[in-house]
Parts: C-alpha cells; structure tokens; sequence
C-alpha cells in the first residue's frame, strides 16, 4: 500500500507551516484524495482556520469555524486522507496529537512535519508518518517511509 502525496499540496502546506512558524507558531492542515487500489493519493491541502500559541507552551488547535470548514470542504469523491501539522522541533506524535479527533478513521495518516515546516525543504523524508490502524496510530518505520511514500505529481 503506498501513500502518493502530491508535491504541489505539500508544497502549500510547507509555506502555510513557514509562515506559521516565522511567528513562532505550529500550524495543522488536512490533506484530501482519494482510496486507490493500492493505497491512497493525497492531492489537496486545506489549512482550517485554527488557534496557535508561540509559547509558553506551543500549541495548535482548529478553531470551530475550521471544524465547519472540515465538515463541508470534501468535494464529491474525496476523502480526509491525513492530517499534517509541523512541531518546532523533531517530529513525532504527542499525547495530544495521539488523542486528537479530527481524523480517526481506519487507514488515515497523520504527518508530522519538523522545524515549522522547513523539513518539508528536504521532502517527505524528514518527517514522521503515522497510519491509524486498529483503533490507534502506528508510526512507520523510517525505512518504510521510502517505500510506502511517494510524493509525485
Ligand atoms: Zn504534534
């Protein structure tokens, strides 16, 4: 099963998550797709509207607006393939982002992306990925990450 990201999504999520992140901020996106035969595409990036605090204490959370945003932005066909949000450091799951409810469907994924964003300078690679499985988020192995993610047009 491999997860096609589309470079011009992560590509709009990397500079949403900049510009977020030169103001000290985390920023949280959604990617929609579509199921495939042999996995998932994700080709669109939907920055919800959202809270972040710069610290003490760096957060983001989707305001209620973005939470309307969510419910009603899928066109016809599309799916919530993932969330993605940055950290200011290293990428991995929380407690938080382990709890957090916007997506918890069976074979979704949740992308961490590292340094505010700027990882995504180096692709998909630097960050880490997580697929719900079973009721709960399984990261993938970094090594698996090369085979299972592509990012292409
Ligand atoms: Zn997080």
């Amino acid at each position: 099963m491999i997860l096609h990201l589309s470079r011009k999504a992560l590509e709009e999520a990397r500079l949403f998550f900049e510009e977020a992140g030169s103001r000290g901020c985390e920023g949280t996106g959604m990617l929609a797709g579509v199921r495939l035969v042999d996995g998932w595409r994700a080709e669109r990036f939907l920055a919800p509207e959202q809270r972040a605090s710069a610290g003490p204490g760096v957060w983001v959370e989707v305001a209620d607006r973005g939470k309307a945003q969510i419910a009603t932005a899928l066109g016809p066909g599309e799916l919530w393939i993932a969330r993605i949000h940055s950290h200011p450091g290293a990428a991995f799951h929380s407690a938080t982002d382990d709890s957090n409810p916007v997506i918890t469907a069976e074979g979704s994924w949740s992308i961490v992306v590292p340094y505010f964003g700027l990882g995504l300078r180096r692709g998909a690679a630097a960050c880490a990925f997580f697929i719900r499985q079973g009721g709960r988020w399984r990261q993938v192995a970094p090594d698996d990450v090369e085979r299972c993610v592509r990012v292409g047009a």
